[in-house]
């Protein structure tokens, strides 16, 4: 990955039911989900009678310390792993979310973007609804308390108002629910741990606790866990599913089985793809851009039948870029993180595979950093297409504006990044190499075609949410 900069994951939900070592359960989960966000973390669990919580900025190492998990005691329980892709960065806006009512304690945890949030808001308000944060959770929860009806009936009408892209998982004093949107923007699994039963945005958060993957929560589907164990309820679903291809791409850890399907080998195959599209004839290596760029380099490596190296090594004890705020420290954060390798490249045409370019910034300052490590050739691909169209539904890319496939062909691209040549994978490529049918994938930072209608409301929104990213629309 050579853009992260702007090109920021959302969130990271977990949540269990039946355990007698919750909170510490949910910290694993949420440690395994931490590439999801990076913002803020917390934890809240209950014992049916009381309820406690942890929030903090910060990652989970930081934000759970000095005896914090032994102080929240309970059978079930939620988590979230945050980066800001609505609502700013502060600790108000971390999550779950918890809310009171009368006597009741609810707590939401969120992952996605609701794009009619303002009309809702403004609804709500006249209303009388006051709000403590600018998050979508906390939206959703205003929402369910408006309704009357038993919880899954009055989640159903919720979901009904909603449009946008939601997984989450919801914590009432009975047990835990989970959802997803009718689309199935976002990842959402379900495991089993003994009687405990899991949520987790990834399977890699089951693996840390040794739970056992069961199933994905369908879209428009809620799943609850509770004292008659595991029993669902199916809302609305649309026709074709829209599973944010990008999750493939890059969001998910490659040892993660994401939408039935596990991410490694098709990242594996979007490479494969890529050298039957774009082989460079008389490369000497294959050098993968680390560390997402690994397993398409991999699959390069195989199709072509070049040369597999690490020619760029990454120091994993370096924060990522973007958690830098200004643009001096960023670029520090750059250079500090990935390493190239002269032995590996001095004398050498190297084909040079990552998952994506966002703004061309980070990738030229990477061709600079090869040719002074004496690269003789740079031949850059890419494992997606060029990324063309902000998304709205949980990603924080750059605005329009920011992104350089956006205004630029793939020749000026090649030649700002600095490299010999340049080639994305082509958008059938991309689709052959999914485990699903092209229908049913948003695409829509590639093609522009968004699955849902994109609204004054949502760019509005999308402004509101990226006050240093502002969404140029
Ligand atoms: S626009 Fe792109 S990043 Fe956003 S949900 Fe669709 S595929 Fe995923």
């Amino acid at each position: 990955m050579l853009e992260s900069p702007s090109k920021r994951e959302s969130c990271g939900i977990f949540g269990i039911y039946g355990s007698q070592d919750t909170a510490r359960l949910i910290y694993l989960g949420l440690y395994a989900l931490q590439h999801r966000g990076q913002e803020s973390a917390g934890i809240v669990v209950t014992d049916g009678n009381t309820v406690s919580s942890h929030k903090g900025m910060g990652l989970i190492s930081d934000v759970f310390k000095d005896g914090v998990l032994e102080k929240l005691v309970g059978s079930m329980g939620i988590g979230h792993v945050r980066y800001s892709t609505t609502g700013s960065s502060m600790l108000r806006n971390a999550q779950p979310f918890l809310v009171e009512q009368i006597d009741r304690v609810f707590a939401l945890g969120h992952n996605g973007n609701i794009v009619n949030i303002a009309g809702l808001r403004r609804k709500l308000e006249t209303r009388g609804a006051i709000f403590q944060t600018s998050t979508d959770s906390e939206l959703i929860a205003h929402l369910i308390l408006h309704k009357r009806g038993p919880l899954e009936e009055r989640l159903i009408k919720v979901f009904d108002e909603l449009k946008g892209a939601w997984s989450l998982v919801f914590m009432t004093p009975r047990g835990i629910l989970a959802a997803r949107d009718p689309f199935g923007f976002r990842p959402l699994c379900i495991g089993r741990k003994g009687d405990a039963i899991i949520f987790a945005s990834e399977t890699c958060a089951l693996d840390i606790i040794e739970a056992d993957y069961v199933r994905d929560v369908q879209p428009g589907e809620i799943v609850i866990a509770d004292h008659n164990g595991i029993h669902s309820v199916q809302g609305q679903r649309k026709a074709n599913s829209a599973m944010c291809i990008f999750e493939y791409i890059y969001f998910s850890r490659p040892d993660s089985m994401i939408f039935e399907h596990g991410v490694y080998r098709v990242r594996k195959q979007l490479g494969l793809q890529a050298a039957m599209e774009s082989n460079v004839e008389g490369a000497d290596l294959v050098v993968p851009m680390p560390t997402s760029g690994n397993y398409a380099a991999l699959g390069f490596a195989q199709g072509s039948g070049l040369p597999f190296e690490y020619g760029v090594i990454r120091n994993h004890y370096v924060g990522r870029t973007f958690i830098q705020p200004s643009a001096s420290v960023r670029n520090l954060g750059v250079r500090l993180k990935l390493n190239p390798v002269r032995e590996i490249l001095e004398g050498k045409r190297v084909v040079v595979v990552d998952d994506s370019i966002v703004r061309g910034t980070t990738s030229k300052l990477r061709t600079k950093a090869l040719r002074e490590a004496g690269a003789r050739e740079i031949h850059m691909r890419i494992s997606c297409p060029p990324i063309r169209y902000p998304c709205f539904y949980g990603i924080d890319f750059s605005s329009k504006g920011e992104l350089i496939a956006c205004n630029h062909s793939v020749d000026y691209i090649r030649d700002y990044i600095g490299a010999d040549s340049l080639a994305y994978l082509s958008l059938e490529g991309m689709f052959k190499a999914m485990p699903h049918p092209a229908k049913n994938f948003c695409s829509a930072c590639f093609t522009g075609k968004y699955p849902i209608k994109i609204t004054d409301d949502s760019t509005k929104h999308c402004l509101e949410s990226s006050p240093v990213d502002a969404c140029e629309w």
